[in-house]
């Protein structure tokens, strides 16, 4: 039995010695140490043997169990470290290596726009309000002075909802929000997304818009004329002249519309198609029936109010010539901002 024991303990220890990962290691540990091992069922057979044997092979057969358990834990910590050690070699980082590069976000063209124009109109005392999208046809119209058969809502190519609201064709309503819970004076700036049912080169389904209001007890056109050539020689520069010309919107009374003298060419050109006059906003004193439906007393207050677009406003900015392109989301053009 003796003998046995020796040899268990010198085949197991050289097998050890040779083994190469953890799993042969676990599989030696089981066919000599487990439950139906080798050296256990000699150590469960230690009581059938004569009495005087029994300390004697109980004793050597414990000592070679602690010996081969220990050699064991030990191969196991040699093995994680070299697996560790190749897993260093193999992972290793180059600290010296050139990063690549921080990569900076930026604001989008109409987001920086409405930043600039917001700026312009501050400095002249005006503060910034907004409205809701969706819109009753009282604040969208009617409340404007566009009633129900009216033909200039044709102009609006409107989409309207299944509850009979629709989604705001200009920010005009922000205006009747404003003055119902305000008092004059009132000298507001509303810069927001509208909706109307068009798209091509110059028109996109959604777009965005910035309203203006100033009401007081005494407001002038030349007032209007002064604020708009501020705002626009503030944009684009204090050489381009600025004029009005007589137009029609059913909210304002007189109305105009203001063009700007093209800021890309001396003698014409395909942004002010050989004009050299841009289009950039509409404006006028606000209609007398508008400050009726909002409670001013139109005998005692007058205000005027403009409106430009501000995707229009982008593309001269920065010269874009498709209004699309701002929505499409391609990277390659946004960069460019
Ligand atoms: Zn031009």
């Amino acid at each position: 039995m003796k003998q046995t024991l020796n040899i268990l303990q010198n085949t197991v220890i050289g097998d050890i010695e040779r083994c190469k990962s953890l799993s042969d290691l676990s599989d030696i540990r089981v066919s000599v140490l487990g439950k139906n091992g080798q050296l256990t069922a000699i150590l469960k057979n230690v009581g059938q043997l004569p009495p005087s044997e029994r300390p004697i092979i109980g004793q050597l057969a414990n000592s070679v169990k602690k010996s081969i358990s220990e050699m064991l834990d030990k191969k196991i910590r040699l093995i994680n470290i070299e697996e560790w050690n190749a897993s260093l070699k193999e992972e290793v980082t180059d600290v010296t290596l050139p990063d690549k590069g921080f990569l900076m976000g930026h604001r989008h063209p109409i987001s920086q726009t409405i930043t600039r124009i917001s700026e312009s109109f501050r400095r002249l005392g005006f503060s910034v309000e907004s409205g809701p999208e969706i819109e009753t046809d009282y604040y969208n119209f009617e409340a404007l002075n566009i009633p129900q058969d009216h033909p200039a809502r044709d102009m609006h190519d409107t989409f309207y909802l299944k509850s009979g609201d629709l989604l705001r064709t200009h920010t005009s309503p922000v205006q009747i929000h404003v003055m119902k819970h305000q008092k004059p004076p009132l000298k507001i700036i509303v810069p927001g997304v509208v909706y109307r049912c068009d798209a091509d080169v110059s028109h996109s389904p959604v777009f965005h818009q910035i309203e203006g209001l100033y009401v007081n007890d005494s407001v002038s056109m030349a007032e209007l004329k002064g604020t708009l050539e501020f705002f626009l020689h503030d944009l684009f520069g204090d050489t381009l002249a600025v004029r009005l010309r007589p137009s029609y919107f059913p909210f304002t009374e007189p109305s105009v519309e203001v063009d700007l003298e093209c800021p890309f060419c001396k003698s014409g050109c395909r942004v002010c198609k050989k004009t050299r006059w841009i289009e950039v906003m509409g404006a006028g004193m606000v209609h007398r029936n508008v400050f009726r439906s909002v409670g001013y007393d139109p005998d005692l207050v007058t205000g005027f109010a403009f409106g430009l677009g501000i995707d229009r406003i982008a593309m001269l900015l920065f010269n874009i010539p498709d209004i699309r392109l701002m929505y499409e989301n391609d990277n390659r053009f946004l960069k460019q901002f």
